[in-house]
């Protein structure tokens, strides 16, 4: 089948827009359609850290200026991996790869930023404020998608990249259901200055930390130094990265500035309140406040020097990984279809892993060389098997049914966990073949996202 035909993609997320940009540039028809009301609306600017496989997959989907913009757009890169007890001694400290090779260094973005790079370029093909409310497949093999405004759009494709609670799996695949965890998360940010950057150790404040507590508590601590500030691009920002910001419009709509991230996360049973339904941020703060006493008091301190506006919580959620189904004119891709929890930091890098490998699957019916059908059931054949694998994996890492949460015995498993580690910290080759483990597991030096 040497054809034309015309992909319509619902939601302007991570996994869509990069779909969108490797449709257009391979030519292929392609409209997106996001309930967002404006390129700005939606969104909070946590850390997404980006994969070698991430990276790959926008290498192979962005034009080549603009996966340079999206380099250039993250934060300074992590150079350590650490795990630490929540008095803030060192358990494990793994120096990452880092070098100036763009796609197999792993990288720290602001998710904010993130989608201002990919929306750069796609102004004529994403249309916002369509929230998309279902679809009918029609007798011509085209489908038709119809949104909340009244409108409707038709094509030979519709990708439900709608995100975890996506309608438009709820309407393909009904049996499919997501599953809460247990453990809910509160995150928050404050901004770097002189001050919040005393709170954290050179290798912290460098690097990607994990705080694992007695009660199965645990958290995350990132910082974020962007190479542009309230004034723009900053001074000593070399040639062609100050040249490519200077040039790029998305950094007019997007606020992200230096800041430090911090998520911490604990079994719902062990909130003195149900945080999800507290909005005020100080409260949420004084929460985490409370459920960390006996922390040290510089990770105390970062909590409450948090901005109260920019404290969220994230209700954990997983799918329910099932059986494949027939292959229609109707696909998923990303959080629509396997939703993970944050544990192993692959959901975006899975959501970009799909929108290369389905890509590549389109610019191949569209060459005659398979029909579209066949096309999206290799695509879907494959998806399925990575993105529930990833799936289960995540679920490992965050669950409250896990032997951490166990009141004795998951204080002698944290106790063994923290003694091995400590035994790795002090033998430097297998430091270093952890380092490389970890970052082989992320897709470091590979051939293709396949
Ligand atoms: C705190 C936190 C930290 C994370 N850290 C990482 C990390 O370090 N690394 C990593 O790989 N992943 C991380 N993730 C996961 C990652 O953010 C998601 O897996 C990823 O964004 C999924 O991309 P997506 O394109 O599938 O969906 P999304 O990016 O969620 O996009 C879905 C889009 O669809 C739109 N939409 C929804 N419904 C409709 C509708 N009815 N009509 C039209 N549009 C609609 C939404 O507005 C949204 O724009 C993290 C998640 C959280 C919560």
């Amino acid at each position: 089948m040497k054809d034309q035909f015309k992909v319509l993609i619902i939601g302007a997320g991570t996994g869509g827009l990069c779909l969108a940009h490797g449709l257009k540039k391979a030519g292929i028809q392609v409209e997106v359609y996001e309930r967002d009301r404006t390129r700005t609306g939606g969104l909070q600017g946590y850390r997404v850290g980006i994969s070698p496989d991430g990276s790959r997959a926008l290498k192979e989907c962005l034009p080549s200026e603009l996966f340079d913009i999206f380099v250039a757009t993250c934060a300074r890169a992590p150079k350590f991996f650490n795990m630490l007890t929540e008095r803030y001694s060192e358990v494990l400290s793994l120096e990452l790869e880092t070098g100036h090779d763009p796609v197999n260094e792993e990288k720290s973005v602001s998710r904010m930023t993130l989608r201002q790079v990919l929306l750069t370029g796609l102004e004529d093909i994403v249309h916002f404020d369509k929230k998309f409310t279902r679809y009918e497949q029609n007798e011509d093999g085209t489908v038709t998608a119809f949104f909340e405004d009244g409108t409707s759009a038709s094509g030979n494709l519709l990708v439900g990249a709608d995100g975890s609670n996506s309608p438009v799996r709820k309407q393909l695949l009904p049996h499919a259901k997501l599953e809460e965890t247990g453990i809910i998360s509160i995150g928050g940010k404050l901004p770097i200055t002189e001050e919040t950057k005393s709170l954290l150790t050179h290798k912290v404040f460098n690097g990607i930390t994990m705080i694992m507590a007695p009660k199965a508590y645990g958290c995350i601590l990132h910082a974020m130094e962007f190479k542009w500030d309230h004034g723009g691009v900053k001074n000593g920002i070399g040639g062609n990265d100050a040249e490519l910001l200077s040039r790029w419009p998305g950094l007019l709509y997007d606020n992200t500035r230096d800041y430090i991230m911090w998520g911490f996360w604990a079994s719902r049973r062990s909130f003195p309140a149900n945080p999800l339904e507290i909005k005020d941020g100080e409260q949420l703060k004084r929460m985490v406040l409370g459920m960390t006493e006996s922390w040290d008091p510089k990770l105390r301190k970062m909590f409450s020097l948090s901005d109260p506006t920019t404290i969220f919580t994230v209700n954990i959620r997983t799918s329910v990984p099932i059986e494949p189904w027939p292959t229609s004119s109707v696909t998923l891709l990303g959080d629509a279809i396997h939703t993970m929890t944050p544990g192993r930091g692959i959901g975006a890098n899975t959501a970009l892993r799909d929108a290369a490998s389905l890509c590549r699957k389109l610019i191949e019916a569209r060459g005659g060389g398979k029909s579209l059908i066949q096309a999206l059931r290799e695509y879907e054949t494959e998806m399925i098997k990575y993105g529930f694998e990833a799936v289960i994996d995540s679920r490992k890492q965050m669950d409250d049914n896990t032997v951490m949460h166990k009141p004795v015995v998951g204080r002698i498993a944290l106790a063994c966990m923290r003694t091995g580690m400590r035994m790795v910290n002090h033998l430097p080759p297998l430091k270093k073949k952890m380092a490389a483990n970890l970052s082989h597991s992320r897709g470091a030096n590979r051939e293709s996202s396949d």
